[in-house]
């Protein structure tokens, strides 16, 4: 058991890493640059946590920041928890105002990202990912034993569940605080804060969507930050983008607008 549970926290923080800063930090936002290798080490952990294609994850992250909160918003919670959750991904295609070419062409002229996006088809790219990400357990077991595996497993299907909770929670103004006014629901959530490393302080992040840190204020911790931050200090990152002010847009949270 207790090496089962050791590989299992191995593969939650690969894979769990593999979506906060290699999908999200790097590939959606830009926030830092690093060596390609480094790249396909995070998107790795993040594509076998079924997180479907590079290409796709971006484009509806980017559109997601872009249309916050609003009818054009991918996953919304003002609009339905069920389809916040999950049921947007069932989509068969990109709807009209979204065009990977236009919204991800950095990720498109990278082959490799091109191969997993599959034409564009939401269906083929997820249907892709499961099995490979199945296909690769299945190595795993018979290279390494049924426990690396399962543990494996395990680990990338609830890191695939981090994203989601995200998206509802964390734009769920009962459930957190803001240190940032804006139009939309964005809140930080600390008790999500082992189970996102950093991702859940989403209100400072929309305020400041391309910082390669989330967590602002001293007991804001940033997992995610901290490992972008450690590569860089071993020159494996660069280009940090670390801007953002608490002075200039922080107002105290009951001058917060009210909700629409
Ligand atoms: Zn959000
Ligand atoms: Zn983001």
């Amino acid at each position: 058991m207790l090496e089962f549970s050791l590989w299992f926290i191995v593969f939650y923080v690969w894979h769990v890493l593999g979506v906060t800063v290699g999908y999200h930090r790097l590939l959606a936002h830009r926030s830092f640059r690093c060596p390609k290798i480094i790249e396909y080490f995070f998107v790795l952990g993040g594509y076998l946590a079924f997180e479907s294609s590079p290409i796709w994850w971006a484009t509806l992250h980017r559109a997601h920041h872009r249309y916050t909160d609003s009818e054009k918003d991918p996953h919304s919670p003002r609009f339905g928890n069920a389809r916040a959750y999950m049921g947007w991904i069932f989509g068969a295609k990109y709807p009209d105002y979204l065009d990977p070419k236009l919204q991800a062409p950095d990720l498109i002229n990278d082959p490799f990202y091109r191969l997993l996006e599959r034409n564009n088809n939401w269906h083929t790219s997820h249907l892709t990912n499961t099995f490979i990400g199945f296909g690769a357990r299945l190595i795993v077991w018979m290279l390494f034993g049924w426990k690396i595996a399962l543990a494996s497993v395990l680990a990338g299907l609830l890191v695939q569940q981090v994203p989601f909770l995200v998206n509802v929670v964390c734009h769920k103004p009962k459930l957190g605080y803001r240190n940032f006014r804006g139009g939309d629901d964005s809140v930080n959530v600390w008790w999500l804060v082992f189970i996102t490393m950093g991702d859940n302080w989403h209100n400072n992040h929309h305020a400041y969507p391309g910082c390669a840190r989330a967590g602002f204020k001293w007991y804001e911790l940033d997992i995610s930050y901290l490992t972008v931050k450690t590569l860089n200090l071993l020159g494996l990152a660069t280009h940090l983008n670390e801007r953002y002010s608490m002075e200039a847009v922080a107002v105290p949270v009951e001058e917060v607008a009210p909700l629409a």
